[in-house]
């Protein structure tokens, strides 16, 4: 079949904060460079981002401690030289964004203010109310367009490129009408965002479905250290739907149904400020021992009310209109009902410090770049902090669009013409998923696959659960060759899109079970019950997976960059 193919120096997939940022850099360079995104800029969920994006900008801070406080809430995993560069360039990154016309909430001194945040030794977070994402997204993505950057929404990426060690482009369709393309580029990035949705409880958009990590994983190329999930410690109770940890930041006070100021016992110095795998262990801990609050004990809560009605509709005015619509509970009159809920992945596409992926641990693949949170780079090791996520990807995906800018202008990477039939497998597989007629549900099946990973994988791992859940995932695979898909037209197909963001889920869920089988030891927010501690001597190591045709995985491991802050034990 002939396809189109548009030709682009860049194609950026991804149009959140990552994705925008690098496509204005490599625009205003003068590259023709186009995003293509599957929602409309604006709603990734870089959007949904509330509490903050961190930098040492004040005088009692610096940008050493900044450095310290990731390496150790990493729980030493995090690459210290990667750390490195994203904190000393924390305060450029704020003023860039200022500059670009993002408006940050002030103090009283007309100064940016900042907040306290988990794991961090000083108020640290700058935000813009409790809308910090929403307001960088919708200024890096209005600075972008300006610049010239083609933004194609509702463009669905299915499948890279991929030839001799060189990745020279992408398979999209279009989910207008289904039409297939063939995006020609030079250099091509995967800016594509989170994946919590492979849990039943999460805090994530419903398109973080990590589709670039298995369509990465299927061409044998490897992901790094996907065992690491971060599990958010305040979701709102039953539906995961995130309460920010400016929250806590604000000075939130978790109690137990016995109205016990629990952290008291789990971090005694930092109490709800802790990092964030330590408060969800606690919250979870106290909800498997009988004392979670509510008909099913399912629950702890937050109780805000003595900050007063004037602070949280100044500072939290969209986390108080979640509680009502979501709990009905107003967060001025009462405490509301929280427990944790997948949040963030640190794990993800292996990138050197300059966003070039991995091919794998030694070489690198020409042409193919990474940066935000469906990277690993690995600024935040085995656990990340609280608003270092936002820095994360407007930092990098800045980075990632210089350096592209930087490869080009050297001729670094060649241009190879794609040709059309570079897209026949694709279309082949995607026909398949299209027309087929078996007896299996998508939204069953998804369900089955998310409540299992919640169960199995979730804040307290096991031998014994992991292994139900490598087995768990086989069998799901196996029924997905036997679905049915209803709507078998070409017009905004969302029935083929959930059956495809669905295989790719089973996919990138086995390197997350795969990680945590073979990593006996509990560090950051991967929690092994029969070991207990961190072992440095066995583990100090990035988990590499690759995935063969039959879906089997191998692993091997690479080292960890260490710097200057020498390892220590991780306490709150
Ligand atoms: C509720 C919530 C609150 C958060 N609050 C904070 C905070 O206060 N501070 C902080 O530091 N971090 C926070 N985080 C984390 C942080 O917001 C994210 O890690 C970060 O914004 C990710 O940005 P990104 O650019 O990598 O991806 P995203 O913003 O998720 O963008 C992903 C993009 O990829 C596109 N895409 C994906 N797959 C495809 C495909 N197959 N084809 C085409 N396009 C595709 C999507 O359309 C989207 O445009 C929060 C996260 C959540 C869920």
């Amino acid at each position: 079949m002939s396809i189109a193919i548009h030709k682009y120096d860049v194609v950026i997939v991804g149009a959140g904060l990552a994705g925008c940022a690098a496509a204005r850099e490599a625009s205003a360079a003068g590259l023709s460079v186009c995003v293509l995104t599957k929602l409309h800029p604006l709603r990734s969920h870089s959007g949904a981002a509330q509490g903050g994006i961190n930098a040492a900008l004040s005088a009692e801070d610096s940008i050493e401690l900044h450095e310290f406080d990731t390496v150790k809430g990493s729980d030493y995993l995090g690459d210290q030289d990667a750390i490195r560069l994203m904190c000393s360039k924390a305060p450029e990154t704020i003023r860039w964004a200022e500059k670009m016309g993002a408006v940050f909430s002030r103090n009283d001194e007309g100064k940016i203010a900042q907040r306290p945040f988990g794991g961090q030794s000083k108020p640290r977070a700058c935000y813009a109310k409790d809308r910090t994402g929403l307001t960088l997204l919708q200024t890096i993505y209005e600075q972008a367009h300006r610049d010239g950057v083609e933004f194609k929404d509702e463009y669905y990426v299915a499948d890279i490129l991929y030839k001799d060690g060189k990745v020279n482009g992408v398979f999209a369709y279009n989910l207008v009408d289904s039409t297939p393309m063939i995006f020609n580029a030079k250099a091509v990035m995967f800016a594509t965002g989170g994946y919590g949705r492979a849990f039943k409880i999460n805090s994530n958009a419903h398109a973080n479905t990590g589709d670039a990590l298995s369509i990465v994983a299927r061409h044998g190329l490897p992901l790094e250290d996907m065992e690491f999930v971060q599990f958010h410690p305040t979701g709102i109770a039953g539906s995961g739907v995130l309460i920010s940890e400016a929250a806590r930041g604000e000075g939130g006070i978790l109690y137990n149904s016995l109205g016990e100021r629990f952290m008291t016992k789990y971090a005694p110095n930092k109490l709800e400020l802790a990092s964030r795998d330590v408060v969800s262990r606690a919250i979870t801990q106290e909800i498997l021992e009988g004392r979670g609050c509510g008909a099913d004990k399912d629950h702890v809560l937050i109780d805000l009310t003595h900050l007063g009605e004037k602070i949280i509709m100044e500072r939290l005015p969209e986390l108080r209109d979640l509680a009502i619509t979501f709990l009905g509970q107003d967060m001025i009159k009462e405490p509301i009902s929280i427990a944790a809920t997948a949040h963030y992945s640190m794990g993800g596409i292996p990138v050197d410090i300059n966003g070039h992926v991995r091919k794998n641990t030694q070489e690198l693949v020409d042409g193919f770049y990474a940066a935000g949170e469906c990277a690993c780079v690995s600024v935040h090791g085995a656990n990340r902090l609280g608003a270092n996520s936002v820095l994360e990807a407007l930092f990098f995906g800045r980075h990632v669009g210089e350096n592209i800018v930087k490869d080009l202008k050297e001729n670094k990477i060649a241009f190879k013409d794609a040709s059309s039939n570079d897209a026949d497998p694709i279309l082949v597989k995607i026909e398949k998923v299209r027309t087929s007629n078996g007896n299996e549900r998508v939204p069953k099946l998804r369900e089955e696959l998310q409540q299992s990973m919640t169960e199995n994988a979730g804040v307290f791992r096991t031998e014994k659960s992991l292994l139900v859940q490598k087995e768990k995932l086989k069998e799901l695979k196996q029924r997905f060759n036997n679905i049915r898909i209803d709507d078998k037209s070409k017009v905004y197909n969302t029935d083929l899109q959930e059956a495809i963001e669905l295989s790719h889920m089973l996919d990138f869920s086995a390197f997350i079970v795969e990680g945590a089988i073979l990593r006996k030891e509990s560090r950051g927010a991967h929690y092994r019950e029969e070991y207990q501690a961190r072992d440095d001597e066995n583990f100090l190591k990035h988990t590499m997976s690759y995935m063969d045709k039959d879906g089997n995985l191998t692993t091997e491991y690479m080292d960890v960059v260490l710097g200057h802050h020498e390892l220590a034990a991780r306490t709150y």
